[in-house]
């Protein structure tokens, strides 16, 4: 997953002059000279390029190969772990002198998968044409694997000494089976992989009109519990209309699904999310990210609603929220099924209680005769948010400061991502990802879009933030 996040659709950002950013002193890193970013970029492209190139859709293992190539090349040791074995996953780790805990980097091998015919360049050819690189896993996400890759090469290389080991995983599967990669690392081998904090995908830099204006740091994310509501009824011949008919009793309960919307509840991450965006954001709409906020419930409904209508992402934000996504039922056409199916896309806030909101739905559907129960499915647990006064999200924000110079929003991504399970875990993890054109995800180059691609000059930005981040936060003092 990728937070194609929070679309904020026809919110142009206001300019950035009147807010104070965090910002703390340049650090003067202790090396003996800063790397050669220039030089850096060939390389950065080589690795992105390769990567891209491998078709990851159903098995990791030539990129994962290939990856364990480059850091064995480079004096860092490096080992595959395999639930499946075309599905590794790439575990490296650099020594530091143990005075903190580790610091873990990582980005998934695995994409979703292509229709080739809707790309203008064929998915896997990591096409560099107009400043951009084109391919399936541009921003979902071999970029945050090639910015992990080349910070642990320079870190080698600049012989940074540090204070705690640096974790380098490139996982499989997280693109819907978890299980084989970062599933089975933290269930089987989670002492290779467990760290005080780790850094992944989820967060971006947003890119208004070509400028970037804020960056998104992805300290929480919500929770997926399908559930499936099943309507039992009489069979019998279509000719003679039954009143217990399924399908129009399932009718009957989604229309009520649909027309529901589980209460407003913020947590400290969204909270401060809404608070900063509108300080970036023009009057008109900054109004609703506050009225949000309001205590009076008038205002935050009538806030909710324009959400709702016009920025569903942050709708989605203030509360569990649910999708009616498969209706199935009847077999023919003159006969009354006994039976019809919906599946709703429930994605809870990481404190719901599971238990007493499969009551709440019950209530809603108000039906004896549809039953409501939870979907079986590959799940993700839900862990504690990240928090936000600690090192690493001073460094983050620090470091958004000084590469980019943009103020820092904690977010909560409505879509699940592998730090769930570290999350779960106890392991302090921020989602973090290149600078991506707002504009981009609406003309379908988003993650998990017909097409995919990324700036080139923002993969070397972030490889620099990325270098900034983990130096600020490993380096010895
Ligand atoms: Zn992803």
């Amino acid at each position: 997953m990728k937070t194609s996040a929070v679309t904020v659709a026809g919110a142009a950002v206001a300019c950035l002059a009147s807010v104070a950013l965090v910002s703390r002193p340049p650090v003067a890193l202790i090396v003996q000279a800063p790397p050669d970013w220039k030089v850096i970029e060939e390389e950065t492209m080589r690795h992105y390029q390769t990567l891209v190139r491998f078709d990851t859709t159903v098995k990791e293992r030539p990129a994962a190969e290939y990856l364990k190539r480059v850091l064995d090349e480079n004096g860092i040791p490096a080992e595959l772990f395999a639930l499946e074995p075309d599905r590794p996953s790439v575990v490296a780790r650099l020594k530091g002198s143990g005075r903190k805990r580790p610091l873990l980097i990582m980005g998934h091998t695995d994409t979703v998968s292509v229709d080739p015919s809707k790309w203008k360049f064929p998915p896997f050819s990591a096409t560099r044409d107009g400043g951009y690189v084109y391919g399936r896993g541009t921003i979902d996400d071999k970029d945050n694997a090639t910015a992990a890759l080349m910070t642990m090469l320079l870190l080698k290389r600049q012989n940074v000494p540090l204070d705690r080991d640096v974790i380098f995983l490139a996982e499989a599967g997280e693109e819907g089976n978890s299980s084989v990669g970062i599933g089975f690392m933290v269930n089987q081998r989670f002492p290779e992989i467990d760290a005080e904090y780790c850094l992944a995908e989820g967060g971006n830099v947003a890119r208004v009109g070509g400028e970037v204006k804020y960056a998104r740091v992805q300290t929480l994310e919500k929770v997926p519990h399908g559930i499936e509501l099943v309507a039992h009824g009489i069979s019998g011949h279509g000719s003679v209309p039954l009143k217990s008919n399924a399908i129009v009793h399932l009718a009957g309960a989604i229309a009520r699904i649909g027309a529901w919307r589980p209460d407003i509840r913020l947590n400290e991450t969204t909270g401060t999310y809404f608070r900063r965006l509108a300080t970036v954001s023009p009057p008109d709409v900054a109004k609703h990210y506050q009225d949000v906020l309001s205590p009076d419930p008038k205002v935050r409904a009538a806030a909710d609603d324009w959400l709702f209508e016009n920025e569903p992402s942050h709708s989605s934000m203030l509360r569990t929220s649910i999708s009616p996504n498969i209706f199935t039922g009847g077999y023919r056409s003159n006969v009354i099924p006994s039976e019809a199916k919906a599946t709703l896309d429930v994605r809870m806030l990481p404190d719901e209680d599971p238990a007493k909101f499969l009551d709440l739905v019950k209530d809603v559907v108000n039906d004896p005769t549809v039953e409501v129960r939870f979907a079986s499915q590959e799940g993700r647990p839900s862990g504690a948010q990240a928090r936000l006064d600690v090192e690493a999200y001073r460094a983050i924000e620090a470091s958004n400061t000084r590469v980019y110079n943009v103020i820092t929003l904690p977010t909560m991504s409505t879509g699940a991502t592998d730090m769930a399970q570290l999350r779960a875990k106890g392991v302090q993890c921020f989602g973090i990802g290149p600078a991506v054109d707002s504009e981009d995800g609406p003309k379908g180059y988003g993650a998990h879009s017909d097409q995919e691609r990324l700036l080139e000059s923002e993969l070397h930005r972030f490889v620099r933030f990325n270098w900034e981040v983990v130096t600020e936060l490993a380096r010895a003092r």
